[in-house]
Protein backbone atom coordinates (compact mmCIF):
# COMPACT_ATOMS: atom_id res chain seq x y z
CA UNK A 1 0.00 0.00 0.00
CA UNK A 2 1.81 3.21 -0.60
CA UNK A 3 -1.48 5.88 -0.34
CA UNK A 4 -1.39 7.84 2.88
CA UNK A 5 1.45 9.64 2.03
CA UNK A 6 -0.13 13.24 3.00
CA UNK A 7 2.61 15.76 2.57
CA UNK A 8 1.88 19.63 4.05
CA UNK A 9 0.67 20.42 1.14
CA UNK A 10 -1.05 17.12 -0.39
CA UNK A 11 -3.92 14.73 1.02
CA UNK A 12 -4.36 11.11 -0.14
CA UNK A 13 -7.78 10.94 -1.71
CA UNK A 14 -9.45 7.70 -0.74
CA UNK A 15 -11.77 7.96 -3.51
CA UNK A 16 -9.82 8.99 -6.40
CA UNK A 17 -7.32 6.96 -5.03
CA UNK A 18 -4.67 9.87 -5.58
CA UNK A 19 -3.26 12.71 -4.40
CA UNK A 20 -5.03 16.60 -4.16
CA UNK A 21 -3.89 19.39 -2.84
CA UNK A 22 -5.38 20.31 0.57
CA UNK A 23 -7.31 22.39 0.06
CA UNK A 24 -9.72 20.45 -1.84
CA UNK A 25 -10.89 18.49 0.73
CA UNK A 26 -13.54 19.61 3.23
CA UNK A 27 -13.36 18.88 7.13
CA UNK A 28 -15.14 16.11 8.72
CA UNK A 29 -15.64 16.17 12.52
CA UNK A 30 -15.73 12.21 12.60
CA UNK A 31 -12.57 11.64 11.13
CA UNK A 32 -9.70 11.18 13.30
CA UNK A 33 -7.96 14.58 11.84
CA UNK A 34 -10.54 16.73 11.26
CA UNK A 35 -10.48 16.56 7.21
CA UNK A 36 -12.94 14.18 4.95
CA UNK A 37 -11.13 11.44 3.95
CA UNK A 38 -12.27 12.05 -0.22
CA UNK A 39 -12.03 15.11 -1.44
CA UNK A 40 -14.85 18.67 -1.95
CA UNK A 41 -15.58 16.96 -5.51
CA UNK A 42 -16.36 13.15 -4.50
CA UNK A 43 -18.13 14.49 -1.35
CA UNK A 44 -20.34 17.12 -2.94
CA UNK A 45 -21.27 14.56 -5.78
CA UNK A 46 -22.32 11.20 -3.02
CA UNK A 47 -24.09 14.21 -1.16
CA UNK A 48 -25.98 14.97 -4.68
CA UNK A 49 -26.50 11.34 -4.82
CA UNK A 50 -27.55 10.10 -1.43
CA UNK A 51 -30.17 13.55 -1.38
CA UNK A 52 -31.10 12.50 -4.58
CA UNK A 53 -31.93 8.54 -3.70
CA UNK A 54 -33.50 10.05 -0.39
CA UNK A 55 -35.97 12.29 -2.74
CA UNK A 56 -37.63 8.98 -4.49
CA UNK A 57 -37.77 8.00 -1.25
CA UNK A 58 -39.23 10.56 0.48
CA UNK A 59 -41.42 11.82 -2.27
CA UNK A 60 -42.88 7.60 -2.25
CA UNK A 61 -43.63 8.01 1.48
CA UNK A 62 -45.10 11.40 0.84
CA UNK A 63 -47.62 10.18 -1.68
CA UNK A 64 -48.41 7.42 0.49
CA UNK A 65 -48.98 9.62 3.37
CA UNK A 66 -50.91 11.82 0.91
CA UNK A 67 -53.43 8.20 -0.32
CA UNK A 68 -53.84 7.28 3.50
CA UNK A 69 -54.95 11.38 4.56
CA UNK A 70 -57.41 11.50 1.71
CA UNK A 71 -58.98 7.38 2.58
CA UNK A 72 -59.18 8.95 6.42
CA UNK A 73 -62.30 10.72 7.54
CA UNK A 74 -60.03 13.24 8.70
CA UNK A 75 -59.21 14.23 5.19
CA UNK A 76 -62.53 16.38 5.09
CA UNK A 77 -61.74 18.19 8.48
CA UNK A 78 -58.50 19.22 7.16
CA UNK A 79 -59.95 20.20 3.84
CA UNK A 80 -62.44 22.11 5.57
CA UNK A 81 -59.93 24.04 7.85
CA UNK A 82 -57.72 24.51 4.66
CA UNK A 83 -61.02 26.17 3.22
CA UNK A 84 -61.36 28.18 5.93
CA UNK A 85 -58.44 29.57 7.03
CA UNK A 86 -58.05 30.23 2.36
CA UNK A 87 -61.22 32.20 3.09
CA UNK A 88 -59.98 34.09 6.20
CA UNK A 89 -56.92 35.25 4.39
CA UNK A 90 -59.06 36.32 1.37
CA UNK A 91 -61.14 38.42 3.34
CA UNK A 92 -58.63 39.78 5.53
CA UNK A 93 -56.68 41.18 1.92
CA UNK A 94 -59.82 41.94 0.89
CA UNK A 95 -60.48 44.34 3.87
CA UNK A 96 -57.03 45.74 4.21
CA UNK A 97 -57.41 46.48 0.24
CA UNK A 98 -60.66 48.85 0.85
CA UNK A 99 -60.18 50.08 4.21
CA UNK A 100 -57.46 53.24 3.16
CA UNK A 101 -59.12 53.54 -0.82
CA UNK A 102 -61.09 55.70 1.14
ZN1 LIG B 1 -10.57 13.02 -4.87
Amino acid sequence: MKHRHSTDTELWCGACKTMHPRSAFGKDKKSPNGIAYACKAIVTKRNRAMHTKNKTANNARHSKLRAARKASSEHITWALKRLLSDAKQRALSYSRHTTGRQ
